[in-house]
Order: C-alpha cells, then sequence, then structure tokens
C-alpha cells in the first residue's frame, strides 16, 4: 500500500527572483518496497504543491515495485522466477536494462554483486519467505549450482531473458530501490523541480541546494544495530549515495552474524570486518549496486575496485574492542562536511 503524506514547510528561503518570490519546502513521504521513502523539494510553491506532483511519485514507486519486487508474485521479476528454464521470457524495456545494468556490475566487480543469488538470499531467510532452518552444506551446493551471471541469457532483439534452469531466481533487492529513486529524480526534473532530495529506504539521491541555498546534509549512521548514531555527514549536489551493510538485516546463530549479503562464490552470507560501505555516485542504481557489490568484496579487495572504478567510498570496519574504523578512497574526502 503507498500513501503519500504531502508536507508543506512554508518559509522563504531568499530571493529566488528580484520580485523576492519565496520557495518553499516540500516533503512527500510514504511507505513502499517494505520501507519508506521521503522526498524533500525546495522550488515555489505554485510549482510543486499541486496534489499530482504527490500523484505521480506514488505512481513512479509503485510502477518499479510492480515490475522488480520479488514480495510481489505477479511481478515482472516474478514471472520470470517463476517460468521455466530454457524458454524466453520477455521483459519491458526498463527492466530489461535493468538485467543488462546488473550483469554490467557483475563483471565490473568481478562477480560480486549478482542479481542471480536469489535462491541463496532466499535459503538464508532473507527473501519474501521466513526461514525454516539455514541451508545444509549438501543443500548450499545444489543452490550454487543456479548462481551466477551464466544461468540467465538476455536476447536485446526481443528484450526476453532465458534461464538455464528452472531454479535460477533473480534478485533485483540490491539494485531496484536505487533505480526508484533515480525515477523520482527524472520525474521532479521534468517538472522543472531541480532542488531536490528523494530517499528511498536509506538510498538518496540530492540534486541542487537545500533551503539553505548549501548542498544537501546527509547523514551516514554508525552501524550499529540499536538506535541511530551519526558517523559522519556529506554534503551533496547532483550525486546519490547509497549505504549497505550487516548491522540492520541479520540474525544470529550460536553468536556468529548471519546477514543479508551473500557471497555469490561460497553461497554464505558474508564474513568479514567490514560493517558497512557508503558508495557515491551520479545515478543511485549503481550507488546501490556497487555498496552491496563492497559488501562481498570486503574492506581490501573492495577498496582496490573501488579505486579502479574511481568510486567515492567510506568503510565502516568493526575494530576488536567493539569500536569502528573508517577507512575512505581518495574521492571522498572532498564531499565530508567538517
Ligand atoms: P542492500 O545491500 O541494498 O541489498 C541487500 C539485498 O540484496 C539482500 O537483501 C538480497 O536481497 C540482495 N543481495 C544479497 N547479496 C547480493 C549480491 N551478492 N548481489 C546482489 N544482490 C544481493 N521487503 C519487504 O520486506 N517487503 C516488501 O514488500 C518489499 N518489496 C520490495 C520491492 C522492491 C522493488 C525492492 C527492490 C525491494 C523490496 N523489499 C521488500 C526488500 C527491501 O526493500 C530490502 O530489504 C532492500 O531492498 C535491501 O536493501 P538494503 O539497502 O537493506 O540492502
Amino acid at each position: 500500500m503507498v500513501f503519500t503524506a504531502l508536507f508543506i514547510c512554508l518559509f522563504a528561503v531568499g530571493c529566488s527572483r528580484s520580485e523576492n518570490v519565496a520557495r518553499e519546502t516540500v516533503s512527500f513521504e510514504g511507505g513502499i518496497m517494505g520501507t519508506t521513502y521521503h522526498i524533500t523539494v525546495v522550488a515555489e510553491l505554485s510549482d510543486v504543491a499541486s496534489a499530482s506532483t504527490a500523484e505521480a511519485i506514488e505512481h513512479a514507486l509503485k510502477h518499479v515495485d510492480g515490475k522488480m519486487s520479488t514480495y510481489k508474485a505477479d511481478s515482472e521479476i516474478s514471472r520470470l522466477n517463476q517460468a521455466p528454464g530454457g524458454v524466453y521470457v520477455p521483459l519491458s524495456a526498463e527492466t530489461f536494462a535493468m538485467l543488462q545494468l546488473a550483469l554490467e556490475i557483475n563483471r565490473e566487480t568481478e562477480g560480486a554483486f549478482d542479481i542471480t543469488v536469489g535462491p541463496l538470499v532466499n535459503a538464508w531467510g532473507f527473501g519474501p519467505t521466513a526461514l525454516e532452518n539455514p541451508p545444509t552444506e549438501e543443500e548450499l551446493a545444489a543452490l550454487r549450482k543456479l548462481v551466477g551471471p551464466d544461468k540467465i541469457e538476455l536476447d536485446s532483439l526481443t528484450n526476453s531473458v532465458r534461464k538455464s534452469a528452472k531454479g535460477v531466481y533473480c534478485d533485483l533487492s540490491a539494485i531496484a530501490k536505487g533505480y526508484a529513486v533515480d525515477l523520482v529524480a527524472e520525474l521532479l526534473k521534468s517538472r522543472n523541480l531541480n532542488a531536490f532530495m528523494v530517499e528511498v529506504g536509506g538510498e538518496v539521491r540530492c540534486s541542487g541546494l537545500n533551503a539553505a541555498g548549501v548542498p544537501w546534509n546527509i547523514a551516514i549512521e554508525k552501524p550499529v544495530s540499536e538506535g541511530r548514531v551519526l558517523q559522519e555527514v556529506v554534503g551533496l549536489s547532483y550525486i546519490s549515495l547509497a549505504t549497505s551493510g550487516n548491522y540492520r538485516n541479520f540474525y544470529e546463530i550460536d553468536g556468529k552474524r548471519i546477514s543479508h549479503t551473500i557471497d555469490p562464490a561460497t553461497g554464505k552470507p558474508v564474513d568479514h570486518a567490514l560493517a558497512s560501505a557508503s558508495v557515491l555516485h551520479e545515478r543511485c542504481a549503481l550507488a546501490d549496486a556497487y555498496a552491496t557489490a563492497m559488501m562481498v568484496l570486503g574492506p581490501e579487495k573492495g577498496m582496490e575496485v573501488a579505486e579502479r572504478l574511481k568510486l567515492p567510498v567510506m568503510f565502516v570496519l568493526h575494530g576488536e574492542d567493539g569500536t569502528f574504523e573508517t577507512r575512505q578512497s581518495d574521492s571522498f574526502g572532498r564531499f565530508v562536511v567538517k
């Protein structure tokens, strides 16, 4: 169920034009994709407060949800996942492009980002179905045969996809939220609304300046599972930020943390010192996917790949004594608000 609350904070934010026209901050928020969204736009009220903006935002979010949710049995991606192997399944150009992008990021991240991990995600209890018991080694070995970029064949002439076997299952949870952010951002720009912050489930895209006339201040939280503690603040304009981590969506078995980021190479939840990875990129879909890839790659290999891809990243690592250590790629520092 998507609902949109429209909050209009009316306050003059300085002269946007000679006739001293006030610009307002208008917020939209609601629930979608098992999480929440918050959108803040700075504009002249006449430009943005129309109910049609709220409706257009809701439509865009439901549009992505309807195509790319594995939590909806009738979504496009679910229809692909339900299909038998060996037959081409036609998709919309949009979902097809998402699969193409996912395969490209799979190559760039040396296999770390892999949307075909769906059977493993579900087996470890992080998909739409509740966990019975963690998978046995034998079950993992069988499921890993369904995972890998070679398990899906894309035909760009017909925008259709063929799975190598019925059990192949694509999970877009690590890229489609970011894509939804990009879609809302493009929608706002198409309405000549160019100063905004769009956030869906923690993935953020900022454009222009905030109400105070400076880049949008976005907080990155400490990777603690209780409460919200500030780690860093970055000032963003015309760029996106995504953070992935193992501190929110996890459970423990015999004191060992089982998190929702799965290493396709082992079939198991990642097990290293990296607690969270934040990535900046112009497109939120890419920031989203790269952040998950960094969580799979771990602190050393992740930083090597980030530098190769020239990605501004910040890693927060678990220290021995319960403290945290942060590491930033060369290009991240200029975004930090001192
Ligand atoms: P991210 O790091 O961004 O993503 C982690 C997720 O990516 C994992 O949960 C897993 O699904 C997947 N993943 C794990 N390892 C890899 C890997 N190596 N490569 C690629 N992907 C991997 N949740 C609900 O509870 N109810 C809903 O109705 C619901 N609907 C959704 C609809 C859509 C369109 C999407 C995209 C997600 C939906 N979700 C829903 C899922 C929820 O939003 C996820 O928890 C969220 O997408 C995970 O994002 P994150 O930022 O927490 O972690």
